[in-house]
């Protein structure tokens, strides 16, 4: 029984955990009888083991040797055998695909002698010393940690010697003297010679392969991705194909749909000649996979079979590596592939049309965060065409989305400048694994070699981020930080450009961006059963109807004004989950608080709350209307009362100010005098939310008679009013308790004066950790409770809301503290566990109590399948959140 090593026939595609992505399909597709060079992987538990202990675990060895071993048999050849060696490549390969971060050794098994063997059996002693450089390159670079200039160099030199200044000009000595060369770097760097015992080559490899999992370009790609970093990597060891041994030989890369678009068809590169890195770096330019049917007709149609099996199979689209030895087709990998935001949408639909899925199938093929990819703008198509005269060239539509920023041409100024703020576009030849700090940092990536399957597309497609790739005829001369398009236009770094990853053109200067087509369609300005609405808004329209009827929880949206109300509406919301009415207090009306606050009598007081109180119920009676028949939870007033005067700074200036010029301050004065008084050191724990209710005197009647009377008078007018009172900050029954109790006396003589009945829920926010560790009592009072999760969170963790993302979050980040900012995900761990008390001890008072989420994360994907999870009834989020939380909701309940 095999503990740390599988053979490909014994594995399958649901092991990814223990063989990794790469491993287990591999395993999959030999099972599936498709032609895969044999091999075997190491599992991801040597790793761990590796990674924890330092030392490779006992019997790994062992386990090598045998399936090395076997695979020595079944091949008829000893790796490194002199006279016919058996080569092996040394792959990573993750759970999750962790494109180009990892390491990969080829051509182990070549040493002094073998390299003969392999040139008199391959008939080619040029391809022979170029592999075999190759590997001396590779291991030195990898394994040997040598800085991979010095081999460039030695390459530069070789080729300047002899007067030349491409690879292909390079004969058999050529290649023979830069082995020599390279020994040579390896000796000097290392102090010892370069490895020739190929099984000493092979284990060196493996445990380079597992130390690749923690190089910081691997960290920082799964901190991005939210990739665990405890899982450690397999390795596959597969026997070597050759596709650079001539013209009848190559590599490439295919999809079965295309990962742009979805649309079905042949999608792929092919590169003659040459090994599988040389595609995937972009290096060289590749052809499309389609020219493959000219070049080898029974590989192209065996290939396409394959592909076809390889779909039906996995039922997905599947991306692919392959190799074509000498006319003989090999499989190399396969995945289920990455694909943009608008292609997912479309592949699930098509395969639901297609019957290869079900409809709860293809909702979990589709995320809220690519929905919320589908909602950004885009260049306006009309301006884009006006501004053809701006057009500085096209590129392959790599990665959809419009970006405007400065050009940059290297990855450490992108950086540099997007921390200061600016936008940027990245503008490189091609990127590598190295530019991925750059291309985080950026609005958009441009290159100008490389195709839709170059580290650039591959990434950024991963990252949703807009990626033209592939520009040729745009000249990126990054040494003068500086491009060129074809009719001369010059574009210096810090030029503004715009690039539109959907047509792949590049623009000098801003293009104008308008609302994209989902969004219209959200918006109800399009019809997804009329000709304008394409096949992805049919797509969204498909699924979006399905996870509406599937999913349990309701969504509502945070608004606080009719027009937000009404968009939200349109866009799904069931309801208001937040109306915050301090926002109703700001502009002009800064100044009826300000008296209100000033007011040295009652009468002042009560004059001032008179004058609010019209407003007030204009705006309530405004949303009401927009949202008539749906809840509309109306949040009492919540901030410090400090907020709403002026700074204190710019205040004691005036005064001092006024002061020395012998002017008259009275006013000014006074209202410094109260900026004094209502001073806090720390006002987030103060003079807010229910404690504003209790200390300054019917602040929170008024606001409820507005509600009142609001709700009247749309009672009279016909609708439908369902407004819910919601008191925040509340610590403790008793506050809440006091409150209530004068907001069911005025909406009782609300009702009485117009001869309504005002029935209307009066709850609370649970936003304080005594509130959710007393929800038990609380919900004695409080008919419903919302999670202000956002507060919740600050007073959990002790964090500072306004202060702590900006200060010390990115060194958290950094040193994995946590993979994403609590603010924006839900703590399931801490600030969850408090939300499923409360909700579960407020339930068991009051059975019936509505239970919701109004802070940040009801929009966000994680948190809304958590908040599914514990029962609570909506979510509520801001308005171009809805449907992403409605499609995430559907998605926790298929
Ligand atoms: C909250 O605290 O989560 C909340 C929704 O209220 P606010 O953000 O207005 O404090
Ligand atoms: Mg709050």
């Amino acid at each position: 029984m095999a503990t740390y090593v599988y053979k490909f026939t014994e594995g399958n595609k649901d092991q990814k955990d223990l063989l990794g992505g790469k491993g287990a399909n591999l395993a999959e597709m030999t099972n599936l009888g498709l032609p895969v060079p044999p091999g075997f992987t190491i599992t991801t538990r040597a790793c761990r083991h590796y990674l924890d202990h330092g030392t490779m675990p006992d019997g790994l060895d062992a386990e090598i040797e045998e399936n090395l071993a076997a695979l020595e048999r079944e091949m008829g050849r000893e790796l490194g055998q002199h006279d016919d060696p058996l080569l092996v490549s040394v792959r990573s390969g993750a759970r999750f695909s962790m494109p180009g971060m990892m390491e990969t050794v080829l051509n182990i098994g070549l040493n002094d002698e073998s390299v003969q063997g392999l040139a008199r059996q391959g008939g080619d002693e040029r391809f022979a010393w170029d592999s075999y450089r190759r590997l001396v390159q590779m291991f030195g670079k990898t394994v040997q940690d040598i800085d991979g200039e010095l081999f460039e160099e030695a390459i530069e030199q070789v080729k300047a010697e002899k007067g030349v200044t491409d690879d292909l000009d390079l004969d058999a000595g050529d290649f023979r003297a830069l082995v020599d060369r390279f020994k040579a770097i390896v000796q000097q760097e290392t102090g010892s010679p370069f490895p020739t015992d190929p099984r000493e080559q092979m284990r060196q490899a493996v445990r380079a392969v597992f130390d690749s999992w923690n190089a910081p370009r691997a960290v920082l790609y799964r901190r991005q991705e939210r990739i665990p970093t405890d899982l450690g990597t397999a390795v596959n060891v597969c026997s070597m194909v050759f596709g650079n041994l001539g013209m009848d030989s190559g590599t490439g890369v295919a999809f079965t749909r295309d990962p742009a678009t979805g649309q079905q068809g042949v999608y792929g590169d092919y590169l003659q000649n040459a090994q599988g890195e040389d595609v995937v770096a972009g290096i060289r330019n590749t052809v499309p996979l389609t020219d493959l049917a000219d070049i080898d007709a029974r590989s192209y149609d065996e290939l396409m079979g394959i592909m076809e099996t390889l779909e039906n199979h996995y039922r997905d689209l599947c991306d692919i590596e392959f190799t074509i030895e000498r006319g003989k087709l090999w499989m190399l990998q396969t995945r289920v592939g990455k694909r943009t935001a608008a292609a997912a949408f479309r592949i699930a639909d098509q395969l639901v049309d297609q019957g290869m899925i079900t409809l709860d199938e293809a909702v979990q093929r589709v995320t809220g965060d690519q929905l919320a990819q589908l909602m950004f703008p885009r260049f306006d198509e009309k301006a884009a065409a006006r501004d053809q005269a701006h057009r500085l060239g096209r590129g392959m539509n790599a990665s959809p989305g419009a970006a405007v920023g400065k050009a940059v041409f290297d990855s450490y100024t992108a950086i540099k400048w997007s921390r200061s703020g600016e936008k940027v576009i990245l503008c490189r030849r091609e990127t590598n694994p190295d530019d991925l700090e750059g291309m985080i940092a950026a609005e958009g990536i441009l290159t100008s070699r490389g195709g839709k399957t170059s580290h650039a597309a591959v990434v950024a497609r991963g990252m949703g981020k807009t990626c033209v790739c592939g520009a040729e005829e745009i000249d990126i001369d990054t040494k003068n930080r500086r491009l060129v398009a074809p009719g001369g236009e010059t574009v210096e770094e810090g030029d503004v450009i715009s690039i539109d990853g959907t047509s792949g053109e590049v623009f000098l200067g801003e293009v104008p961006v308008v609302d994209s087509p989902v969004v219209r369609y959200f918006e109800n300005e399009i019809d997804p059963a009329s000709d304008e609405a394409d096949d992805l808004v049919r797509a969204v329209h498909r699924l979006m109807h399905y996870v509406d009827a599937a999913r349990r929880l309701y969504v509502r949206a945070n608004a606080d004004t009719p027009e937000d109300a009404a968009r939200a509406r349109r866009m799904g919301a069931q309801g208001i989950g937040l109306c915050r009415t301090e926002h109703m207090f700001l502009g002009d009306r800064r100044q009826l608080v300000e008296r209100l606050i000033l007011a040295d009598t009652r009468d002042e007081q009560d004059e001032a709350l008179e004058a609010l109180l019209p407003l007030q119920r204009s705006d309530f009676n405004g949303i009401l209307a927009s949202m008539d028949g749906l809840p509309v939870t109306v949040r009492l007033l919540d901030p410090p009362l400090h907020e709403f005067l002026p700074d204190i700074t710019e205040l004691s200036v005036r005064v001092a100010v006024a002061e020395a010029r012998g002017e008259s301050h009275e006013n000014d004065l006074r209202v410094l005098q109260a900026v004094h008084r209502l001073h806090e050191q720390n006002p987030m724990l103060g003079l807010r939310g229910v404690r504003l209710g209790l200390v300054v005197p019917g602040l929170f009647t008024m606001q409820v008679r507005a509600i009142a009377q609001a709700a009247a008078d749309r009672i009279r007018e016909g609708g439908r009013p369902r407004p819910e009172i919601m008191i925040p900050l509340v610590g403790t029954v008793q506050e809440l308790e006091i409150i209530r109790e004068e907001a069911l006396r005025v909406l009782r003589e609300v009702g009485e004066e117009n001869g309504v009945e005002l029935d209307f829920p009066v709850g609370t926010m649970i936003e304080l950790p005594r509130a959710a560790l007393t929800a038990g009592q609380i919900a004695e009072t409080a008919e419903f409770f919302s999670f202000g999760t956002n507060d919740l969170t600050q007073t959990v963790w002790g964090f500072s809301r306004d202060d702590v993302e900006a200060s010390f979050f990115s060194a958290y980040l950094e040193k994995g503290v946590f993979g994403v900012s609590p603010f924006e995900s839900l703590d399931v761990d801490g600030v969850g566990r408090l939300v499923r008390i409360a909700a579960e001890e407020g339930r068991a008072t009051r059975p019936d109590m509505k239970l919701g989420v109004c802070g940040e994360h009801g929009g966000d994907p994680a948190s809304v399948h958590f908040f599914h999870e514990v029962g609570l009834d909506y979510v509520s989020c801001s308005p171009f959140r809805v449907p992403v939380a409605r499609l995430e909701a559907g998605r926790a309940a298929a």
